[in-house]
């Protein structure tokens, strides 16, 4: 027997379902600042609940949101709190979580105009903000995807295909095989996704001519090799690690002497360009053709969400078009024609409200303060005897403790265990070490405090 269930009764189960929802998130966010920031081994053990066979009937919502209450929060690490400075990760900025909440409750695919127009006039608006914000050219491509690695997808397939279409090569026709070669050149401490995303495209690992760096990590230009109209150098603004920030403008400049592409890998450090005191470290790196970066990480909106930059955008729609091969001048690509996914969620929503919330002063202090808090900590590890391996331009502080390199990785998983602060290791130049990254508008002095207070307790602990 079927019932006929009013459209307004369905959609009062989603609004109970948002109500218990939401009252479930307001306790996680309350009690994340006085629990662990790694769950306990009680709390990872309880996972089993989760063990069960997929139910044969329908049940209600509350009990599944229940569930996930119960037993899912207390084994998530607090990264929406001020201590995990583990990978690149930031928090989630209010607006962005409240826009997160809003758009998923609209349920948009922003795909063209007629799916949603929201979506595609606040993309618009976004993309505007973020070329300024990030003194990007005005005119280049901005496309919403998952995160850096999909950006890095859409930047360097832009880039295969305009240096092989200027060698007279049609990739989208012709495929690959056959295809003229492409030089490309990489940073050797490029991040491990570059080479994937290569790979993808047909270009492996023997195909890569690494530049040697300095010791922050940098390309050091006089180990640059000579460049030629089909060259695609990889650099990086912000190495995953250190920090540092290889030579764009230089490099840029020699490329574009014989018309070789440049790409920025900015994951995270792209947003150096928000801070006046920052900035320089990107000195002419609009200059170049390519850039990526992240919104998940340094700008604090939910994962996942990055952003690619192109500055032909024709060569974008080029490779990501699914009907018309070649955008026209002054005209503007549908959604779905500048990013590898058809259907995607409207989630330059949640970085429209992060910079509409903070504004360009707030952009640049939630940058400027997780640098000061790296200056901070750098020193406060200094003191009890830690020796910084890298040169602390950015969020980023690798730290080892001279005659104990060889426990590094078990001192970053002793301080995740306290539950105290969670952070990773790393080798570096050679040397074991720990590796700390603050990317929160959350970290405050009292968060790096307690953690340098955990990092000295388990050194301590461990030399007695
Ligand atoms: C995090 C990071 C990436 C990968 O970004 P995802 O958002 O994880 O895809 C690439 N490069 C650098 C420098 C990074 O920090």
């Amino acid at each position: 027997m079927s019932s006929i269930i009013k459209t307004a009764d369905r959609l009062e189960n989603s609004i109970q379902a948002l109500n218990i929802a939401h009252a479930h998130s307001r306790d996680y966010l309350s009690g994340l600042e006085a629990r662990r920031v790694f769950p306990s081994d009680g709390d990872i053990d309880n996972l089993r609940r989760f063990l069960e066979p997929l139910p044969a009937q329908s049940s209600d919502p509350q009990d599944t949101l229940d569930l996930l209450a119960k037993y899912g929060a207390p084994a998530t690490t607090a990264t929406a709190a001020g201590r995990f400075f583990g990978l690149v990760v930031g928090g989630a900025l209010p607006a962005a979580l409240g826009a997160r909440i809003m758009t998923s409750a609209w349920d948009q695919v922003v795909f063209n105009d007629a799916t949603s127009p929201v979506g595609v006039a606040l993309e618009k608006v976004t993309a505007d903000w973020l070329l300024d914000i990030l003194g990007l050219p005005a005119k280049a491509s901005v496309g919403f995807v998952t995160g850096t690695t999909a950006g890095t997808l859409v930047c360097l397939s832009a880039a295969r295909h305009s240096l092989l279409r200027k060698a007279g090569w049609d990739v989208q026709k012709q495929g690959l095989w056959g295809a003229p070669k492409i030089h490309v050149v990489a940073s050797e401490q490029m991040h491990v996704i570059n080479q994937k995303i290569l790979s993808l495209l047909g270009i492996g690992s023997a195909d890569i001519e690494y530049v040697p760096c300095d010791e922050n990590g940098a390309i050091r230009l006089d180990a640059l090799p000579e460049l030629t109209a089909n060259s695609l150098v990889l650099t990086q603004a912000g190495n995953v690690n250190s920090g540092g920030f290889d030579p764009i403008g230089e490099i840029a400049d020699r490329a574009n002497q014989v018309g070789a592409w440049v790409h920025v890998d900015g994951a995270f450090g792209l947003w150096a360009a928000a801070s006046t005191s920052k900035r320089p470290l990107l000195q002419g790196f609009d200059k170049a053709h390519s850039w990526v970066t992240d919104a998940h990480k340094w700008l604090n909106t939910p994962y996942d969400c990055g952003i690619a930059f192109c500055r032909t955008p024709q060569d974008v729609h080029a490779v990501m078009a699914t009907v018309a091969p070649y955008l026209k001048a002054g005209e503007t690509a549908a959604p779905k024609d500048m990013v590898p996914e058809f259907s995607r969620s409207a989630r330059a929503i949640e970085v429209w409200a992060a910079l509409r919330s903070l504004g360009r002063e707030g952009v640049e202090d939630l940058v400027d303060g997780c640098c000061r808090h790296a200056e901070t900590l750098a020193n406060a590890l200094k003191s009890i005897g830690f020796e910084i391996l890298n040169d602390v331009v950015l969020n980023q502080v690798v730290a080892t403790f001279p005659g104990h390199e060889d426990k590094m990785a078990e001192l970053a998983s002793r301080v995740q265990q306290s539950g105290e602060a969670w952070l990773g290791p790393t080798t570096w130049r050679g040397r074991n070490a720990i590796r700390i990254s603050i990317s929160s508008w959350v970290t405050q002095e009292s968060d790096i405090k307690r953690t340098v207070k955990a990092i000295d307790r388990e050194i301590v602990s461990d030399e007695s």
